[in-house]
């Protein structure tokens, strides 16, 4: 069922944020998981249907008479992967990114370069995916709910909001004030990471095995934070000294290893100052105090 109302107000919007928040004043009500298929009906998309993964998992064809369009999606995408599939397809719809058909990849569905006109059309789709399936007031109220950082937060987060772990923890990673990453890794090797703005870069290359700490780690172990050493995961510049880094990690029966590093920033500003305070209060060696 078209919404007018809704699409009058959507109709000057172009860029993700002012589109999601023009649809958060229609519905400002936290319902979760977010009924991506209702949202996309209200808007002009007149029905989904199912393709062939032939690396593409999703797609949206436009009738270019009508001003309406079809979401596609690959055979047997799992329930989140799916959900995440049209609200990106729902995104290019609505930011006009092009008027034939058009098909996405797994790659384009991660995107989130800006270099070059598609990887920003998709960067932008992926924005709004997000935004829609996980909306940031909602999101950030249910994440303090949940209380003090733990691992097991990420799949509180997806079960929530219907989305996948990855997805999630890319949120998260937007979203967070803290100073914080997800890393994913399967059978004792990294894959890929999802840090926080204002983490360190990482030293840790996808297809690297891990610490040996880890790769011992069992899915009955208990779920605590623990010191890590700072030079397995992220570059130190030379001459700097390295945060205090500590993990807390959750291994599964499959082989799957979710990881959560994190670093206090607080406690490294002080720390920071500290260090600034007693370099410049030591005498200088080889130098008379003047008088
Ligand atoms: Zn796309």
């Amino acid at each position: 069922m078209i919404d007018k109302a809704l699409l009058n107000d959507l109709a000057g919007c172009e860029s993700p944020e002012t589109l999601l928040a023009a649809m958060l004043r229609h519905h400002p009500e936290p319902r979760t998981p977010v009924d991506v298929e209702a949202w996309a009906r209200k808007v002009g998309i007149a029905d989904f249907g199912e393709r062939d993964d032939d690396g593409a998992p999703s797609g949206l064809i436009i009738d270019p008479v009508t001003n309406s369009g079809i979401i596609e999606f690959a055979a047997g995408l799992p329930a989140p992967r799916r959900r995440y599939a049209i609200a990106h397809q729902l995104g290019h719809f609505l930011l006009g990114d092009h008027h034939g058909d058009r098909q996405c990849t797994h790659r384009d569905l991660a995107e989130n370069r800006r270099d070059t006109t598609h990887r920003k059309q998709e960067m932008r789709a992926n924005r709004f995916a997000a935004g829609l399936l996980m909306p940031k007031p909602w999101f950030s109220d249910f994440v303090v709910g949940l209380g003090k950082q733990s691992v097991l937060h990420l799949a509180a987060i997806a079960a929530e909001y219907g989305v996948s772990l990855d997805v999630a923890a890319t949120r998260y990673a937007d979203l967070t004030q803290t100073m914080g990453a997800w890393l994913f890794a399967k059978d004792g090797t990294f894959r890929y990471a999802r840090p926080s703005r204002s983490f360190p870069d990482l030293a840790i290359q996808a297809g690297a095995a891990l610490p040996a700490a880890l790769l011992a780690a069992k899915p009955e172990d208990r779920i605590a934070w623990a010191p890590a050493d700072p030079r397995d995961w992220i570059a130190v510049p030379r001459g700097s000294r390295p945060p205090k880094l500590a993990l807390q990690v959750h291994s599964k029966a499959n082989g799957f290893q979710l990881i959560l590093l994190s670093i206090n920033a607080a406690a490294e500003r002080r720390a920071d100052e500290e260090a600034e305070k007693a370099a410049t209060e030591s005498p200088k060696f080889g130098r008379r105090p003047s008088r």
